[in-house]
């Protein structure tokens, strides 16, 4: 892990998003999909953010807002103390720059009929201004060394590389344009086990030697444990926790962070019969209809009546030097095997 500053690159604060569902001939809207739902936290120079939930908790929608993809319904997002949905023209074109992301899926988000040296210089095509055309090649190919590729397969095709180089040449297009920030979403839920630890560690490695700053976004704790300087755990729309790896991982306060903690896989056979599993039961609820108060009471096992009435603010649960927050009414540090 990398020396992080307590400098903030990016800060989100109360972002909202908030899809109209439409209905009949007219198209009328009859109900909001509440896929992001006042999210709010700090990202700091050179740390890793993990950001993890289920699927259908809206951590995409998160990174389409983090990228600017999509228009907020409410919030507001800071970039280096900048404005970020303020932005127009120019001075847009120039922040998009900093933020690049890294899609999930390595064999749909590279377009299968251009070359890898395509694929990486794409960048430079659209911020022209960047690099003249000369140099993109030699860019290229370095970009490809960076990743640990080799430099001469540059007029290769995608198909000809295995799932975990095809991660990689995404990741030489998101570093192209030396970008402060990178989006994970999701880059190594499509790959084999095996190489997923591969492209965790070259991401680690880059994030030493350039200084980003990453927000992971996964759906499985474990996933994120070993890149992750601090951890958010989000449900239906919502961070329900946020703390150091530490925090969450030896001290998780929600019942949801706990339940997920307590069936992630475990390779010793003895801690895995001595650790007590909590078993959610029934699926994510619609973010169309998320229940009243405490979105989880429906599944959550410590639910109590106060549970369906009032809503349990994110507060902070002292442990530590760094903050550690958890939003429920009985909120108490489990020791997690
Ligand atoms: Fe469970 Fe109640 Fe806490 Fe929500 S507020 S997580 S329902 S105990």
């Amino acid at each position: 892990m990398t020396v992080v500053s307590r400098e903030v690159v990016l800060k989100a604060e109360n972002l909202v998003k908030h899809y109209p569902i439409k209905a009949g001939v007219l198209r009328r809207t009859v109900g909001h999909v509440k896929a992001v739902d006042g999210v709010s936290f700090e990202l700091y120079k050179g740390e890793t953010l993990g950001i993890v939930g289920e699927s259908g908790c809206g951590k995409s929608s998160l990174a389409r807002l983090l990228m600017r993809l999509e228009e907020p319904t409410a919030g507001q997002l800071t970039f280096d103390g900048v404005d970020v949905y303020a932005q127009k023209g120019k001075e847009m074109r120039r922040l998009r720059r900093d933020i690049q992301i890294v899609f999930q899926d390595p064999y749909t988000s590279l377009n299968p009929r251009k070359t890898v040296g395509d694929i990486v210089g794409e960048p430079f095509e659209i911020h022209t201004e960047v690099l003249p055309k000369r140099d993109r090649r030699q860019r290229v190919q370095q970009l490809l060394e960076l990743v640990g590729l080799n430099p001469e397969h540059i007029n290769r095709y995608p198909h000809q590389f295995s799932g975990g180089q095809r991660q990689r040449i995404g990741i030489a297009r998101g570093l192209a344009l030396n970008p402060k920030v990178i989006i994970c979403d999701e880059p190594v839920s499509a790959l084999d086990v095996s190489v997923q630890a591969q492209v965790v560690n070259l991401l680690a490695e880059l994030q030493a030697g350039l200084g980003l700053a990453y927000i992971f976004i996964a759906h499985d704790l474990s996933v994120v444990r070993h890149i992750s300087d601090r951890v958010g755990v989000m449900y239906l729309g919502k961070i329900v926790e946020l703390g150091d790896e530490d925090q969450i991982y030896s001290r998780p306060t929600h019942p949801y962070t706990q339940a997920l903690l307590s069936s992630v896989p475990l390779p010793d056979p003895r801690q895995r019969n001595s650790r007590e599993q909590i078993v959610l039961t029934g699926d994510v609820p619609s973010p169309a209809n998320p229940p009243p108060a405490c979105r989880f009471h429906t599944r959550c096992w410590k639910a109590q009546e106060i549970c369906s009435i009032e809503e349990p603010l994110l507060i902070e649960r002292p442990d530590g030097e760094s903050a550690h927050v958890s939003a429920c009414h009985f909120a108490a540090p489990r020791v997690v095997v």
